[in-house]
């Protein structure tokens, strides 16, 4: 039978919810917890039960989750498992049940449900996790040799710089199993592919890294939809699975090119434009607006990623002639009509997200075109300079942070192109300008405004994430293994 997304996600609740688990809706991508920047995991909207701050409404909950990492922006379409926006469905114990029961209805779920073949799976446990172990081994009957002790990176699982955590074991599945079991590499992303993490949820970490037991031992679990259904739907990526191709068979339809024929990097394009495109949905649907702080600033990043993608494939226009019109509000089409089972109330914010997106976009489409003219010639004067006097040819801050501020490109968007010139931009001449203008403005940055929802919620101690510089800029999801 195929598994669609919809019946993988359908299937993984109802799992649950037959094993004394409430299925609760997904929160939204905006946390309600200052000390975390956007909803990079299920176990967010839990974690004041878990630390004991809120008593628990049900012994144990299940939900798919929307989540983005942002740290994981540079794989998007280069590793076949990463996006930016993704689903995680878990499952949650508050002081409830723990290992043993996690560990075989995590087997049970993906061997009876699913039907994996129990040979194809592997596990990790935390390196003196001897427990774990134990219940992999004996009670489950996992060969000793598929399963690898590893260590803090790996299987330690917190969700941020404090707050809940505690040793992980996760469940990977192998492509090449022909490999062999000898020097087998859980992390080699051409033959496995990690898909459940099970968190001992057993410690708060707090501000000064130590580690203090909580009161209750939980489970909190993450499962990555897209990765079940690659696995189950038998194709080579995340991308090509039904919850994100109609979105890239789209694109590629409006650039007038064809993803099976593509070469590498038309699709590792077509691909950047299919993540971003859901990330920048969810998230406007979540009240963030582009801007140039914060959380707003995330959206504008990948919405201006995606327009310089396309208009690089050929996307031009608005699909109905007009080519000074906008193409995201289009693409924008396809992600919503697949959100229903996502997001129920994305389709109801259709229009407020699609004038957003379009606003964006001419406003950016406009500046886009002085901006590369400049940004062409800065980089043959680079390279001529450097063809002089042999050095490596490089970009100053002052250029790059010109482009930034004057031209409205993104650092990020400034050193791709760079680099696909072979020139290198000088990150850190650019923060050293962007903490100059810090100092001149840091009054008016002291409060993020974002709008969550129907409320507006004035949030104090967001990092101003815009001006730690280009090394930490993205790094603010702080996750583990
Ligand atoms: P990886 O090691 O592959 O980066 P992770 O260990 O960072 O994954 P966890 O924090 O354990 O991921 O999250 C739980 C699950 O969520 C993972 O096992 C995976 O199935 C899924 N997941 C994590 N990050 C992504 C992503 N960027 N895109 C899609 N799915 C993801
Ligand atoms: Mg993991
Ligand atoms: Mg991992
Ligand atoms: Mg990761």
């Amino acid at each position: 039978a195929e598994w669609r997304g919809d019946a993988i996600r359908r299937r993984f609740l109802d799992f649950y919810a037959a094993r004394g688990h409430k299925i609760l809706p997904s929160s939204s991508l905006v946390p309600d917890d200052p000390t975390v920047f956007l909803t990079i995991a299920g176990m967010l909207q839990f974690k004041p039960i878990f630390l004991g701050k809120e008593p628990r409404r049900v012994p144990c909950a299940t939900t798919s989750q929307k989540c983005i990492r942002t740290n994981d922006i540079e794989n998007v379409g280069r590793t076949s498992r990463h996006q930016t926006f993704f689903e995680m469905l878990g499952n949650f114990s508050f002081g409830d049940y723990f290992k043993k029961d996690a560990i075989k209805w995590a087997w049970e779920l993906t061997t009876k449900e699913y039907g994996l073949p129990p040979e194809r799976l592997w596990i990790s446990v935390f390196e003196d996790d001897d427990e774990a172990f134990s219940i992999w081994l004996n009670e489950v009957g996992v060969p000793k040799e598929r399963i690898k002790r590893m260590g803090e990176d790996d299987n330690f699982w917190t969700s941020g710089a404090t707050g809940p955590c505690g040793p992980c074991s996760e469940m990977y599945y192998d492509f090449h199993p022909e490999r062999g079991s000898l020097n087998a590499d859980l992390n080699d992303d051409s033959r496995f592919i990690e898909f459940y993490n099970l968190v001992f949820m057993q410690y708060n970490k707090n501000d000064d890294g130590s580690l203090e037991p909580l009161k209750q031992k939980n489970i909190d679990t993450g499962m990555g939809l897209e990765r079940m259904a690659r696995i189950l739907q038998n194709v080579p990526n995340n991308y090509e699975t039904d919850l994100i191709f109609p979105i890239i068979e789209k694109a590629a339809s409006m650039a007038l090119v064809s993803y099976s024929t593509a070469d590498e990097a038309m699709r590792t394009n077509l691909k950047v434009i299919g993540d971003h495109m859901r990330a920048v949905v969810y998230l406007i649907s979540d009240g963030v607006i582009p801007s140039n702080i914060g959380r707003g600033y995330v959206v504008r990043r990948l919405i201006r990623r995606v327009v310089r993608t396309g208009r690089l494939i050929g996307m031009r226009g608005d699909g109905h002639g007009n080519s000074d019109g906008a193409f995201l509000p289009l693409l924008a089409e396809t992600v919503i009509s697949l959100s229903s089972e996502i997001d129920p109330d994305v389709e109801s914010r259709r229009k407020s997200i699609l004038g957003e997106l379009q606003r964006e976009e001419l406003r950016f489409v406009q500046t886009l075109g002085r901006g590369e003219k400049l940004l062409d010639e800065l980089l043959d004067e680079a390279l001529v300079s450097a063809g002089d006097d042999g050095d490596k040819p490089c970009l100053s801050g002052k250029d790059v942070f010109l482009l930034y501020d004057t031209y409205g490109f993104p650092v990020e968007i400034t050193a791709e192109i760079a680099s696909e010139r072979g020139v290198t931009v000088d990150m850190k001449g650019f923060d050293i300008e962007m903490e100059n203008q810090r100092k001149q403005s840091q009054a008016a940055h002291n409060v993020i405004k974002l709008s969550v929802g129907n409320e507006t919620e004035i949030v104090k101690s967001i990092p101003d994430t815009e001006f730690l510089g280009y090394e930490s800029l993205f790094a603010t999801a702080v996750v583990k293994g």
